[in-house]
C-alpha cells in the first residue's frame, strides 16, 4: 500500500517544477519513469498515444520549438527523448481476469502564475515552491499524485481484481485542449466507467459524487480600422479602439438567461497606437461560460452580435477566432451511488458526502465524458474537497495534503466495487 509521506513529496516533487499546457515534458517523464517500475503496468505515451494537435499549426510550432528546447533543458534524460513531442500519458493496468473498462482522469499541466514568496504559503515556507514563474495553482499536482498512487496500488493487487484500468494523466487542461485530444483516442470509446477527479472542489472538506460544470466559450477578437492623423484628419481615420471599446462595455451588458447562470469576461485587451493617431487595430480575449450548453450558445449569439454591431457603428472590418470550448456532462446516478458506496467504505463521514454539486469553473473533461456517454458507457466526475488558500488560480494557492491519501483510498474503493460486481 501507498504511503502518505511518499505521496507527500511526490506532490512536492511536482509542485516545484510546473509546466504550461502541452510543455509537460519533464512531468510526463517524471510519471514515466516512475510507472514503468511497476508490475502489470503498461505505457502509452508519445505518437503511439496522439499524433494531432487540435490546431494544425500549434503542431508545427510545439515539435519545431518547444519540444527541441526541453530536450536541450533536460538533456540527460532518457525519457524526454522518448515522448516524441507529446505530453501527457495513460497507464494501463490489467487485472488478473476479463472484466470492465474503467478509466481515471488526472490533469498534469499548471498556469503562467509566479508563486508567492510570503511566509505564509506553506509552500514557500517549507521550501517546495516553484521559480519557474510558472505553478500549481489549480491542484493538478495533487491531482498527479493521486494518479500514481492509484496505479501504484491498482499494479500491485492485480492479481485480485477483474477488469483492465486506465489511468489518464491528461495535459492541458488550462488550455481547454488536452481533454478533447483524449476523447477522440479509441481507448476512450471503449470505457465502460469513466471517472474524472479534482482536489478543492468543494472548498470544504468534503466528497462530491458528481460535480458538475459550466459549458464554456473562448474567442480572440480583433478590429480592423484604419489609422490616421489624429489632429490633422481624424475624420479619414476608422477607429479600432473604440469599437472595441464599445464591444466590450456591451458584450459585459449581455440580458442573462432564464435556462441558468453565466459568466462573462474579458482579457489580454490591447490597441498599440501612440495618443496622436487614430487607432487601427484593437484585439482582446473572450471568455462566455453558461450553466447549460444551450445558455452558453445564447452568449455566443449574444456576443457576436454586439461585436459585428460595434464593427458596423465605426465602419470597421473584426475577426472572430474561436480558441477553445468545454462541454457540460451529465452524471450517472448509478456511479454517483457506487462513489458514495466508496466513500463509505474509505470511512468518510455520511454528512461529509454529497451526491451533486455545480462549480462555475469549466472542464474539458466533459468532452472525454460525454464521448464515453455516447459510445454506452457511464461516467461521474468526483469532487475532492479540501479547504484551499489563497484561491484557484490566485499566486498563494495551496490545499490540505492529507486529501492526496484519501483520494487514492476513494479511487481504489471505486475500482474494487466495479471489478466485484463484474
Ligand atoms: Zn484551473
Ligand atoms: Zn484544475
Amino acid at each position: 500500500m501507498i504511503s502518505e509521506t511518499e505521496l507527500i513529496s511526490w506532490r512536492r516533487m511536482f509542485h516545484k517544477n510546473p509546466e504550461i499546457g502541452f510543455t509537460e515534458f519533464w512531468t510526463t517523464a517524471r510519471i514515466c519513469e516512475y510507472l514503468n517500475k511497476l508490475p502489470n503496468c503498461k505505457l502509452l505515451y508519445g505518437k503511439r498515444l496522439y499524433e494531432n494537435f487540435p490546431e494544425p499549426e500549434l503542431l508545427k510550432k510545439w515539435d519545431d520549438n518547444i519540444y527541441k528546447s526541453a530536450k536541450e533543458q533536460y538533456k540527460d534524460d532518457e525519457w524526454i527523448k522518448k515522448l516524441n513531442g507529446r505530453t501527457g500519458l495513460i497507464a494501463v493496468i490489467k487485472g488478473k481476469k476479463e472484466g470492465p473498462k474503467v478509466g481515471f482522469r488526472v490533469d498534469i499541466d499548471g498556469l503562467p502564475i509566479e508563486e508567492s514568496n510570503k511566509a505564509s504559503h506553506i509552500p514557500f515556507k517549507k521550501g517546495f515552491h516553484s521559480t519557474n514563474n510558472n505553478m500549481h495553482a489549480c491542484a493538478h499536482d495533487g491531482h498527479i499524485t493521486i494518479g500514481l498512487g492509484l496505479a501504484k496500488t491498482l499494479a500491485e493487487n492485480a492479481d485480485e481484481s477483474k477488469g483492465t484500468f486506465y489511468i489518464m494523466f491528461q495535459p492541458a487542461e488550462e488550455l481547454l485542449l488536452g481533454g478533447k485530444i483524449f476523447s477522440k483516442l479509441s481507448i476512450t470509446k471503449e470505457l465502460d466507467y469513466f471517472f474524472p477527479v479534482h482536489i478543492g472542489i468543494p472548498e470544504e472538506r468534503k466528497i462530491v459524487c458528481g460535480s458538475s460544470y459550466f459549458a464554456d466559450k473562448r474567442y480572440n477578437i480583433l478590429f480592423k480600422g484604419r489609422s490616421s492623423h489624429a489632429g490633422g484628419s481624424p475624420e479619414e481615420g476608422k477607429n479600432a479602439l473604440l469599437a472595441a471599446c464599445n464591444a466590450i462595455t456591451g458584450l459585459y451588458g449581455i440580458s442573462r438567461h432564464s435556462g441558468g447562470s453565466s459568466r462573462i469576461n474579458i482579457g489580454a485587451f490591447t490597441s498599440n497606437n501612440a495618443s496622436n493617431v487614430i487607432s487601427d487595430k484593437a484585439q482582446f480575449e473572450l471568455d462566455l461560460r453558461g450553466e447549460t450548453d444551450e445558455v452558453c450558445k445564447y452568449l455566443k449569439q449574444q456576443a457576436l452580435n454586439i461585436i459585428n454591431g460595434a464593427s458596423k457603428m465605426y465602419d470597421v472590418e473584426n475577426e472572430i477566432k474561436f480558441v477553445a470550448d468545454a462541454e457540460t456532462a451529465v452524471n450517472s446516478t448509478e456511479l454517483i451511488s457506487i462513489v458514495r458506496r466508496a466513500c463509505f467504505d474509505a470511512g468518510i463521514e455520511k454528512n461529509a458526502i454529497v451526491d451533486h454539486s455545480l462549480d462555475s469553473g469549466s472542464e474539458d473533461a466533459t468532452f472525454i465524458m460525454n464521448e464515453v456517454i455516447n459510445s454506452g458507457g457511464l461516467a461521474t466526475y468526483i469532487g475532492i474537497g479540501s479547504p484551499t488558500f489563497g484561491g484557484f488560480h490566485n499566486k498563494q494557492f495551496d490545499f490540505d495534503e492529507d486529501v492526496l491519501f484519501q483520494g487514492v483510498k476513494i479511487l481504489h474503493k471505486i475500482a474494487m466495487i466495479i471489478s466485484e460486481r463484474a
